[in-house]
């Protein structure tokens, strides 16, 4: 199966936080979006593998996503290495995505920071025909995505772009909701954590608001990206 957005991600719940209406509207408009897990956040100070994995079925459900994978990689702990990047090569050859979305550059966990970092170390080296790779059907063909954006979570970054997603905000909501052991839950008894306030679901929806009145629409998700975006078109923005 062939894969038009792959969104990748250190933790699950950061594409629900921060791109999901995105994956969303473009899913509603016939293109095949899927997402990568990196780790299972086992490190999380709320939850349990277990809770999270079912948390994890249940969003992508409401994304529409045509695939998930778990990449296995030890939460907090993982690093830069060949191997690793050969493991997220091994997904882009086999899903073979137009566009990956990719945490943020610069953020509050260093996971979000070394995952953008292994991301586009891995999109880059997946297009290199002398790095060989091969999975249960035998060798892989090269494949480079076309773009990286990276999507902005937990610190508020300048969007290089932002994309309407108005009409997918309650999807979005109703994603994030269902990690019910990340975020606020009336009936947890477990610790209190930076975002388990009930405040930090309303931030989501603040900060959507205020992407989405910068471009005269009512909600969007901001991206950054480190390459130029060319156009043929000026009417291809909007
Ligand atoms: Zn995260």
């Amino acid at each position: 199966m062939k894969l038009d957005i792959l969104a990748i991600s250190a933790h699950p719940d950061d594409i629900e936080l921060s791109c999901s209406g995105t994956l969303i509207a473009h899913k509603t408009l016939g293109y095949k979006t899927g997402i990568l897990d990196l780790t299972e956040g086992e490190m999380s100070t709320r939850g349990t593998t277990e809770i999270r994995r079912k948390e994890s079925a249940k969003a992508s459900e409401i994304m529409g996503l045509s695939m998930r994978a778990n990449l296995g990689l030890p939460d907090a702990k993982f690093d830069l290495s060949f191997e690793n990047q050969l493991r997220v090569i091994k997904v882009l050859r086999k899903y073979r995505p137009e566009i990956v979305l990719a945490n943020a550059c610069y953020d509050r966990h260093p996971d979000h920071v070394r995952a953008a970092e292994l991301i586009e170390e891995a999109v880059f080296k997946s297009g290199l025909v002398k790095i060989e790779t091969e999975d249960n059907e035998g060798g892989q063909l090269p494949w480079r995505p076309k773009k990286v954006y990276h999507y902005i979570q937990s610190v508020s970054l300048e969007p290089d772009f932002i994309c309407d997603i108005s009409a997918q905000m309650e999807q979005k909501m109703a994603a994030i909701r269902v990690f019910k052991s990340q975020f606020f839950d009336p009936e947890s008894n477990e610790f209190d954590t930076y975002i388990s306030n009930p405040e930090f679901l309303e931030l989501i929806e603040a900060r959507s608001r205020e992407w989405g009145h910068r471009i005269g629409v009512s909600f969007g998700e901001g991206f950054v990206q480190r390459q130029f975006l060319g156009i043929k078109n000026l009417f291809d923005l909007v």
